[in-house]
């Protein structure tokens, strides 16, 4: 048995980062993490081929590289082995009719492909763009700050002294529209909206969900202004940066160890037991970076001892799940519509507002969507290190699937276990894929396929498949996540605390819930 001050269920980024914190100001910290390596949805693999190097989960750390953390750290994260690269052509869509839009960081060349569409959306983008920076002070104070009712007041004051009562209602509108009110406010064409729209799906903002449109926003916005970037040789540089970084620091990190329960004494959590039996003691802090659910009556035998608390973690709600493809190719795709598309970061394929919302509306209804919304990755486009040369990594994300297949929309696929069924509808998306780059199938050298199913059995915070480890909806957000009441990562157990993506500011690799804990323990 070992005495630490602060103990992490988990070794997702947000721990690590937290855990770094929290060791640069003289804590004792042990991370302990299930698998056998640290990062979570932030992996790098070869899962297809020796010498192919595949992100399992996160692909884009620009959220990392933008974060309160990197801005921090930024000096200790590089001395520690941090790289990133970045990409001028950021995220481009597809369509049936064989044209295409993409942002790239040189608003020229943007405007210039939005001219083609409609002059008038050109134009509503420049102004868009022109006004993002006043915009962004205050949509990144909110998501950079910890929520309270305080936190809210405070960002509604600026925003009231900078922007006056008009300013100030136009962001409220921004901040409350569903993805399709805001597009079609805001634009003409049909593709320059899908292609905005996609970014919605990232999470589970679908187009016609209210509270869902500042991700689309956002995420165009700050791909034209700072562009995208990933991570040299993989995502997880920044896995084995914080590691190092924290190992520096004196902090420890054990793999193969799962904790099994959080042990309490008093109305205060004293320590861990692991599943081989060991036993640690926390004497500030055991900060647990898992799902809701995995607390009541699991980590917490007995409950927390608050039933209001224990009922709102177990009726926390996922997601739809995500089905990740990862090809090991001998060339990129051969897109039909443009050449140019090859350069792209991100190409989606997701034609339509209307398409977006049905596929959607399958996946909830526990049906296989007859055609899923696709987020094609081409990251060797720009970091030719992932893979032997002139050869490539294609990181395939199929949006958005049930946790347990009632049926198919399409009427193909009988209703089973996603084990026996992910091969067939992997097919589905890849003919997809096919059909906008014909002669795909031809450079496949090797091909892995993670169902919901897998991804969960890979790290358990990924309920059902659940990418972002709890719905973002507005009813779940800002004062709500994980629940009313802990939305400062607390819990009714005194020095237990609960962080990662189901806690504020939510999913992605912004580090934000295990950065501000450690500050809101620790100091700056
Ligand atoms: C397929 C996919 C694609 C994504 N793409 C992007 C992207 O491009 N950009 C982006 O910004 N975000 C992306 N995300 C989201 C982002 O990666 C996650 O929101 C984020 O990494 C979650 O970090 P976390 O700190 O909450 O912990 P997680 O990454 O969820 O890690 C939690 C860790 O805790 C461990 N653990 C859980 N329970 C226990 C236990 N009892 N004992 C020991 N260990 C335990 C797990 O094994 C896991 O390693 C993606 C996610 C997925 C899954």
């Amino acid at each position: 048995m070992s005495e630490f001050d602060a103990i992490f269920v988990g070794a997702g980024h947000n721990s690590l980062a937290c855990a770094a914190h929290l060791a640069l100001k003289g804590w004792k910290t042990a991370v302990f993490e299930k698998n056998p390596v640290s990062g979570g949805a932030v992996q790098t693999r070869e899962v297809t081929l020796p010498g192919f190097r595949h992100d399992l989960g996160a692909m884009n750390l620009s959220l990392f590289a933008g974060s309160g953390f990197h801005k921090k750290y930024a000096n200790e994260l590089k001395s520690a082995g941090l790289e990133f690269v970045p990409a001028a052509d950021c995220f481009a869509s597809v369509f049936p009719d064989g044209r295409w839009f993409g942002v790239s960081t040189d608003i020229e060349k943007t405007a210039g492909r939005l001219s083609h569409f409609s002059q008038e959306d050109a134009d509503a983008w420049r102004r868009l763009a022109g006004g993002f920076m006043g915009e962004a002070e205050h949509l990144f104070r909110l998501l950079g700050s910890p929520m309270s009712a305080r936190s809210l007041a405070g960002t509604g004051w600026n925003l009231w002294r900078k922007k006056g009562v008009k300013g100030s209602l136009d962001t409220a509108k921004l901040l409350l529209s569903s993805p399709r009110a805001w597009l079609d406010e805001t634009f003409v064409s049909p593709h320059v909206k899908a292609t905005l729209a996609a970014w919605g799906m990232h999470l589970d903002f679908a187009p016609d969900i209210a509270a869902g449109a500042v991700f689309p926003y956002l995420e165009s916005m700050a791909n034209q202004s700072f562009g995208m970037v990933i991570g040299k040789g993989g995502a997880d540089t920044v896995i084995r940066a914080l590691e190092n970084m924290l190992a520096k620091a004196g902090g420890k990190v054990f793999h193969d160890a799962e904790i099994v329960e959080i042990m309490t004494s008093g109305g205060k959590a004293t320590g861990v037991r692991l599943a081989n039996g060991e036993t640690h003691t926390a004497t500030k802090a055991v900060i647990a970076g898992v799902a809701p659910g995995a607390l009541a009556g699991k980590l917490l035998p007995r409950g927390s001892g608050d039933t209001g608390f224990d009922g709102a973690m177990k009726k926390f709600r996922h997601a739809p799940g995500t089905m990740m493809i990862h090809l090991a190719l001998d060339g990129l795709p051969d897109w039909k519509a443009g050449a140019e598309l090859k350069n792209f970061a991100y190409v989606h394929i997701a034609p339509s507002l209307d398409q977006m919302a049905r596929t959607y509306q399958q996946a909830i209804a526990g049906l296989l969507p007859d055609e899923p919304v696709l987020v094609v990755g081409q990251p060797t486009t720009v970091d030719q290190s992932r893979a032997p040369d002139g050869q490539h990594v294609l990181w395939v994300q199929v949006r958005a699937l049930p946790a347990q297949v009632q049926g198919d929309a399409a009427g193909e696929i009988e209703p089973a276990h996603w084990d026996e069924i992910k091969e067939r509808y992997a097919d589905r998306a890849l003919a997809l894929i096919e059909r906008h780059a014909p002669g795909l199938s031809g450079k496949v050298l090797g091909r892995s396929v993670f169902s919901p199913a897998d991804l969960e059995r890979e790290n358990p915070n990924l309920v059902g498949g659940d990418q972002v480890c709890g719905s973002h909806h507005i009813s779940q957000n800002f004062l709500f996540r994980p629940a009313p009441g802990y939305a400062r990562w607390n819990t009714p157990i005194t020095n237990l605390h609960l962080i990662g993506a189901a806690t504020w500011p939510g999913a992605g690799t912004g580090a934000g819930s295990g950065f501000m804990l450690a500050q809101q323990l620790a100091g700056a």
